[in-house]
């Protein structure tokens, strides 16, 4: 995808198996100063996902339907390239907290060296999602756990799908009203 010239394009990058609502708060904060985001699902054959690539992209397309600012894609090889490749001067990180800070910087100064003309943008979500991971939304949902306010409702009804309907779902207990 090229980009008429002056537009700003970024790139999200990452596994999104599945994609959640922190996710979704990076993508919104993207939005907000670049022009378009190409959400890149890698292509990781050491991986075992949940969801396959192809899922994956059907999942993240459902839940931007009609959103034109938003680009699904996939790629192997090294993101640098494929960000040249589409025309992207920015990727975007989204940062947690400070266990996910070292691994990203590696990151972004490999990619930096790899190719300086791309830059690595961090974005914090809200704090309430700064403890949320693909992989926790999945073992949540496995045990019965309520996944509703972390995922998009497509991403909801795709884990029923594959792990079937009759798992139970438990409910938070009701906060008692206060007197
Ligand atoms: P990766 O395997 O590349 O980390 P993920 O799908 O787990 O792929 O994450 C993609 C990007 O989204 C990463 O920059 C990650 O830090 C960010 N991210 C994941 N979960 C959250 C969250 N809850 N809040 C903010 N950023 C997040």
């Amino acid at each position: 995808m090229k980009l008429p010239r002056g537009k700003s394009l970024a790139v999200f990058p990452g596994s999104f198996d599945p994609i959640t609502n922190g996710h979704v708060d990076i993508i919104a904060r993207g939005l907000s100063v670049f022009d378009k985001v190409v959400i890149a699902i890698l292509m990781n054959p050491e991986k075992k996902p949940l969801f396959s690539v192809e899922e994956r992209v059907r999942i993240i397309r459902e839940a931007y339907r009609g959103e034109r600012r938003i680009k699904v894609d996939t790629f192997s090889g090294l993101l640098v390239d494929y960000a040249e490749r589409v025309g992207a001067s920015v990727i975007v990180r989204g940062l947690r907290a400070i266990s996910d800070f070292e691994f990203e910087f590696q990151m972004a100064l490999m990619n930096r060296r790899l190719n300086p003309r791309i830059e690595t943008v961090f974005m914090m979500p809200a704090e309430g999602y700064s403890y949320l991971s693909s992989r926790l939304v999945k073992e949540v949902f496995q045990l019965g756990g309520r996944v509703r306010e972390l995922v998009p409702p497509v991403v909801e009804r795709r884990l029923q799908d594959k792990y079937g309907p009759g798992r139970p779902v438990v409910e938070p207990p009701r906060r008692r009203p206060r007197s």
